[in-house]
């Protein structure tokens, strides 16, 4: 892995701290709890912590829930789950909605300065009075504008008391309207909100006629929030609650992606008019993966139809399914740092991402052979009860130690590492080609050979141990491959179930396909081989998980690793990365793996 701080040290972020270092840091990670984390979520959450780290300050876990519809005591879990996972303690974890009262005090501090006023104009109202859809027409203030504060106060205080529906009424800022900066343009400080199946643009017309009716029961108008109940009717918006909030917590550098830019002008108009300390935002640049899709409605939609099995389906991007998949947490810590901040947005390929897990895996995981598609080969010159225990290295890396493998009359090899015809430039398995199974002291060599009669597969390779005579010097193949082999007594092999993890989806730019994103789905994204067999040492893996090398994280600022199955990992030799997915039983039966990805890019297997 590389330095975890050289984001920190030089650059983007190297600059921000400078323009503010009297100070100890203070940092925010502000989610909305209205889905799941995903990749590009890791950049703001390794900033955030990160940068608080580096200054030996503290950063706080903000849920920014002012949207009630949508929230959810489940997502808001998930997220601060991902995010000790990520390996982050935050020092605090708060709401938005803690400060609903404060917020609304200010608010009507706000009207009493003369800096905001209830307005009732539609939409299509306020878009013309913003110079019409493409800003060219002339702006202008509407009525509402200019009405007395004490009007405005008590139109507010009517709001809040349920008086009006969604569009009936809205808090505006009075900022300045001849700035050139459309974050100037009197914002929405407070609204009505409506309900969530309202604005979904996508519902069948009746869903919306039945969502009007219900809309008709008084009771039915506000949103439920999860934290709050039923308490407010009325909710503050973004550009209201966020810079009031980071003032609150005394954060110092407010932290946040490049489509805040435009929005610095109204966080430092709106903490100027109110409070007395004053944050300071700087934005840097999203990261987002090629290939893939990170909308919430559009991964709803993979869910729903079952594309996918669900939100952390390891074919999926967001956090919980990266980690199902078993992603290390350092891995994505090391790839966000890898690609360093500036203010440009990174579009990221899949097979970036990839290279960068493997090279992590690489170094931090324990070796076992493991073998997807088994085929038996029977080794006729030994005697049935040949039980020889060979010593395989756990790792290149001593430290990891050593662990024994049974080896007998019959083992399984790959499937692909047969040939039924041999040729000169074939190097495995073929009959009278001798071929090493890996630490084995001798070769074999394949004799014949059976078919299943109707699929004409082969079932059985036999084969002969090549052990040299007195005085001979052993025959020396030129290539070894995995194995593993049977024994009862030993419990060799461990079966498991291991699903090959493809892209899924066909192009890099699945939203862009002329039929909609999902007709650009990949059709083996997920490849089963039901009957893989792993070497014993397994069971010592799962046993001694999560491995040394992945304890301390890189760049976290916990030591500890969060458990879960998809901890236990290893290097299946030749075959890629696999992890233990939740989906298996407790025991050594019934065991699901998942590979987290192949050994070499574009192997396909
Ligand atoms: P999405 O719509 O993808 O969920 P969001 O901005 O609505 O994105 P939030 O949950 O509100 O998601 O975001 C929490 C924090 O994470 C914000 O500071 C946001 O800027 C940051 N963030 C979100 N997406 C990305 C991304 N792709 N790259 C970097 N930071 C991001
Ligand atoms: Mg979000
Ligand atoms: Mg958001």
């Amino acid at each position: 892995p590389n330095d975890p701080d050289s984001m920190f040290k030089v650059g983007f972020l190297a600059d921000v701290y400078q323009e503010r270092s009297s100070e100890r840091v203070i940092t925010r990670f502000p989610p909305e709890p209205n889905g799941y984390l995903h990749i590009g979520h890791s950049k703001a959450i390794a900033i955030n912590f990160g940068f608080a780290r580096y200054h030996g300050g503290e950063c706080y876990l903000r849920f920014d829930d002012t949207n009630p519809a949508g929230e959810e005591k489940e997502f808001d879990d998930s997220i601060e789950e991902t995010v000790r996972w990520l390996g982050f303690t935050p020092k605090r974890i708060t709401h938005s909605s803690d400060n609903f009262d404060r917020l609304y005090e200010l608010a009507e501090v706000l009207i009493q300065k003369d800096g905001a006023y209830v307005c009732h104009c539609t939409k299509a109202q306020i878009v013309d009075q913003r110079g019409g859809g493409d800003g060219k027409k002339p702006r202008y203030a509407c009525p509402h504008r200019s009405r007395p504060i004490l009007e405005s106060l008590t139109e507010f205080r009517a709001m809040r008391d349920g008086k009006y529906k969604p569009n009936g009424a809205a808090l505006r800022m009075k900022q300045n309207l001849e700035d050139g900066n459309p974050q100037m343009w009197d914002l929405f400080a407070y609204r009505i909100p409506r309900k969530k199946e309202e604005e979904a643009d996508e519902l069948l017309e009746e869903d919306r006629e039945d969502a009007k009716e219900e809309d008709t029961k008084e009771e039915d108008l506000a949103p439920h929030h999860y934290r709050t109940g039923d308490k407010w009717k009325i909710y503050p918006t973004y550009d209201f609650t966020h810079c009031l909030c980071d003032s609150f917590e005394g954060i110092t550098h407010s932290l946040c992606t490049v489509e805040f830019e435009l929005s610095r002008v109204s966080y430092e108009w709106l903490n100027n008019k109110l409070v007395d300390h004053k944050p300071m935002q700087r934005e840097y640049g999203r990261l987002s993966m090629s290939g893939t899709v990170l909308s919430k409605r559009k991964i709803q939609k993979l869910v729903q139809d079952k594309h996918v099995r669900s939100w952390d389906d390891p074919r999926l991007y967001t956090l919980p399914a990266l980690r199902r998949r078993g992603i290390p947490p350092g891995a994505i810590l090391s790839f966000v740092n890898e690609l360093g901040v500036t203010k440009a947005t990174s579009n990221i390929e899949i097979k970036r991402f990839e290279t960068s897990v493997r090279r992590y895996l690489e170094m931090t995981v324990p070796r076992l052979m493991l073998v997807l598609d088994p085929i038996k080969v029977v080794i006729d010159d030994l005697p049935d009860d040949h039980l020889e225990m060979l010593e395989l290295p756990f790792s290149k890396d001593p430290a990891y130690g050593v662990h024994t493998v049974p080896f007998t009359k019959t083992v399984y090899i790959e499937r692909s590492d047969f040939r039924e015809v041999d040729s000169p430039d074939y190097f495995r398995m073929a009959p009278g080609k001798p071929v090493g199974l890996m630490k084995v002291p001798y070769p074999i060599t394949a004799t014949t050979f059976e078919k299943h009669p109707e699929s004409g597969q082969v079932t059985v390779v036999h084969a002969r141990y090549e052990r040299p005579a007195e005085g001979e010097k052993p025959l020396k193949p030129k290539s070894f491959i995995h194995w593993v082999a049977s024994s009862p007594t030993r419990k060799s092999p461990i079966t498991a179930e291991v699903r090959i993890i493809n892209p899924l989806f066909n192009s890099d730019n699945p939203a862009a396909h002329p039929s909609g994103f999902l007709a650009d789905i990949n059709p083996t994204s997920e490849e089963i081989f039901p009957n893989a067999m792993i070497e014993t040492g397994f069971e010592e893996i799962r046993r001694r998980a999560p491995w040394p090398a992945e304890a301390g994280e890189n760049g976290s600022d916990s030591e500890g690793v969060v458990a879960g199955p998809e901890t236990v990992r290893f290097q299946g030799m030749r075959m890629g990365y696999f992890c233990v997915d939740g989906d298996s039983e407790a025991g050594m039966e019934g065991v699901v793996l998942n590979r987290i990805v192949s050994l070499k890019e574009d192997t396909g297997k």
